[in-house]
């Protein structure tokens, strides 16, 4: 079997860049890039197709020899990441059997998700209308009644939330110049005022949920170290699930594993991150180091299924959970991380379930609707990652002067 072609294609209000890996066998693999506004990155994922070309797609770690070091940490190696599950989709549907069957079988037949969609555009609908207390708890007290009897739910603190810059001096830092996009990065010491009105609303989420609903926190990046310590000492009586990416984060191109084990040895509240990193040598400080209790790769991220499955078996030597992220990861990216996730091994936690609403209706076959009970997903057996387009609507739907995978 050979590789003939690499297409792409944005579905336009969605901005979803799509992936599909063809072979002379009439097999095709199916992958999608991460993040939803990542559609600029189709002439990157269409560079690597000169390396690719003519080799067998079954030879998932040959081939991927041939391109993971042309990648990066996010968003630069969301490309490698997609080609990488497009070819276990190939190689799965030419055996006859799910992914989960070649990466060495299932662990669990229903893997347990967790609920991250604490954002404006959270399928849920719900949304929170600011960073007060009343706001987190009312929001919590709405979101705990949500469909799936999630196990886990999280919101964002601090720097990972508009309350940085809405509550009045909330740090002593510079407010950020626009464009503040992709990511509206602040960093400063938090003033004391700013520290008591992030610990009122972790209090006020905790109230809401009591103990039926595990509470994590995504916090950054951008707290500095004595904050970080201070507020994770402040909630060690509350029992949050995790702290995320207080130091480093979301499109961090570096780790910094001596300052997260500072962080992580001053407390009893488990700290985490990871979703950002690309590459087992990415986390390999983090792990070895013990500088961290969890990590999140994320499977679009990290270089595809198989280096994240990589990655959750040496933290498992090193005694450190793994609860992948997921939350731009799309419809297709959900098929392959429920493939995964049936594998890993047993410091598996939850992945975050990703936003994929009412406006992917109708565009993908394979996927169930309403996947989520009480808090799990069946493992699906379909050949491959299970999961089709629908092409005649996709065809509907893609941006101007595109075309249904370049044909
Ligand atoms: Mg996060």
């Amino acid at each position: 079997m050979k590789i003939t072609n690499l297409k792409c294609m944005v579905i336009s209000d969605l901005h979803a860049l799509l992936v599909r890996i063809d072979t002379d066998e009439g097999i095709s693999g199916l992958a999608q890039v991460e993040a939803s506004k990542h559609s600029y990155l189709k002439p990157h994922v269409l560079y690597y197709k000169r390396y690719i070309l003519e080799q067998d797609p079954t030879n998932v770690e040959r081939v991927m020899l041939r391109i993971r070091r042309l990648g990066a940490f996010k968003p630069w190696g969301s490309s490698v990441s997609a080609i990488e599950m497009a070819l276990w989709d190939i190689a799965g549907k030419t055996a006859g059997v799910p992914v989960y069957r070649l990466l060495g079988g299932k662990v669990r037949d229903k893997v347990r998700v967790y609920n991250g969609g604490d954002m404006p555009y959270s399928p849920s609908g719900l949304r929170r209308e600011g960073t007060s207390p009343e706001d987190y708890y009312n929001h919590a007290s709405e979101r705990k009644k949500l469909p799936g009897g999630f196990t886990i739910m999280k919101w964002g603190i601090g720097f990972h939330s508009t309350m940085a810059s809405t509550f009045p001096e909330y740090h002593y830092g510079e407010q950020p110049l626009p464009p503040t996009q992709p990511y509206l990065y602040q960093t400063g010491l938090t003033t004391e005022r700013g520290l008591k009105h992030t610990i009122a609303c972790v209090k006020a989420l905790k109230e809401a949920l009591g103990d039926e609903v595990g509470l994590a926190l995504d916090c950054g990046p951008g707290w500095k170290v004595p904050d970080a310590i201070r507020l994770a000492k402040a909630l060690e009586p509350l029992n949050v699930m995790w702290l995320e990416d207080m130091i480093t984060g979301d499109y961090t191109p570096y780790t910094l594993p001596d300052i997260y084990r500072t962080v992580t040895q001053s407390t009893s509240t488990p700290i985490h991150t990871g979703e950002q990193i690309y590459l087992r040598q990415g986390f390999q400080g983090l792990i070895e180091k013990h500088s961290v209790d969890i990590i999140g790769p994320d499977p679009c991220d990290v270089g595809g299924i198989m280096e994240l499955k990589w990655v959750a078996e040496y933290a498992d030597m090193h005694g450190i959970l793994i609860a992948p992220h997921g939350i731009g990861d799309g419809p297709i990216g959900l098929a392959a991380l429920i493939q995964v996730s049936a594998t890993l091994p047993q410091n598996y936690i939850a992945f975050e379930l990703p936003n994929v609403g009412a406006e992917w209706d109708g565009l993908v076959k394979g996927l169930p609707k309403n996947a989520v009970k009480d808090g799990f997903i069946e493992v699906p057996d379909k050949p491959g990652m299970g999961i089709e387009l629908n092409e005649q609507a996709v065809r509907k739907r893609l941006k101007e002067g595109e075309t249904y995978f370049d044909s």
